[in-house]
């Protein structure tokens, strides 16, 4: 079985990057490229249990400027959670094997449970609300007066997975302190109610509409209407999974054919690669 991707030769310019943060890190125009398109791609151990490391190592992978160069890891960590799963989101349809990205979703009508095929393309992805969010606030008010936050980053998801917390309140109340904006949020928060860090938890779980996407669903057999969430970072890890599983399908490949190393398949460019695989597959090798 043949395994080319058509789409990997393909690079978009990275979202919109605050202006804060492009500063920073004296970042000049980036693109996204798929992971297949990038020699460190083996590299990637898609069994690490932390998400955000992995995520960290799959954009400072398919991440690169005009000179081929990715920035440090330490502005990927300070993006926010949102803008993440997009970029996630955009590498995973560049390297998908078919366009759009498939979704697979049932009829949620029980006596019918027809299979749903969807499909998300790039332009559809940039479409997403999300990928416009980079630098939003969120403000919530409570009896004390509003709060401002601002949005989750990589590294704040990472602290959180890392710490310990005896349970889901404490753990509500340590997110609540990193994220409210100025002394003022912080010191609030001994004095919120445990309705009001549930409220709180909420609103902010709300503005990151990849992880809690709702997608409407007419079933074709039955016409019955659906909502169906989706969570749009975990559908990116799965797609992205499969290209690292086909890349290393086509590794095995070539190294059986040519007897090159995975070094030396890897440093090919993806258009060649894939020129070289076609010939295997047509039996002209
Ligand atoms: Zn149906």
């Amino acid at each position: 079985m043949m395994t080319a991707s058509l789409n990997q030769s393909r690079a978009v310019p990275f979202p919109h990057i605050p202006e804060a943060l492009r500063r920073q890190y004296s970042i000049e125009p980036l693109y996204l490229g798929s992971l297949g398109q990038s020699p460190e791609a083996l590299e990637i151990d898609f069994c690490m249990p932390q998400r955000p490391l992995l995520e960290t190592q799959i954009l400072s992978c398919c991440t690169k400027n005009s000179h081929g160069e990715a920035p440090e890891p330490d502005f990927f960590w300070d993006l926010s959670v949102g803008t993440r799963t997009f970029c996630m989101l955009i590498i995973a349809a560049l390297g998908a094997e078919s366009s759009p990205l498939p979704i697979d979703l049932r009829c949620p009508n029980r006596s019918c449970g027809e299979e749903l095929e969807m499909g998300l393309s790039l332009d559809d992805i940039f479409r997403l609300p999300a990928g416009n969010n980079g630098d939003g606030r969120v403000e919530v008010s409570v009896a004390a007066g509003p709060i401002s936050f601002r949005l989750p980053r990589g590294r704040d998801q990472l602290a959180w997975q890392q710490g310990f917390f005896a349970d889901e309140m404490i753990a509500a109340r340590a997110m609540i302190k990193t994220l409210a904006i100025g002394e003022y949020g912080s010191k609030l928060e001994e004095s919120l109610s445990d309705d009001e860090v549930r409220d709180i938890g909420k609103t902010l779980a709300a503005t990151d509409s990849l992880v809690d996407f709702k997608l409407h669903a007419t079933c074709p057999e039955c016409q019955e209407d659906g909502v169906h969430r989706l969570d749009l970072g975990t559908l990116a890890f799965r797609h992205l999974r499969q290209s690292q599983a086909r890349l290393l399908n086509s590794v095995h490949l070539l190294a059986s054919h040519y007897h090159w190393t995975e070094k030396e398949i890897l440093a090919v460019p993806s258009w060649r690669r894939n020129h070289y695989l076609s010939l295997l597959e047509n039996g002209d090798g």
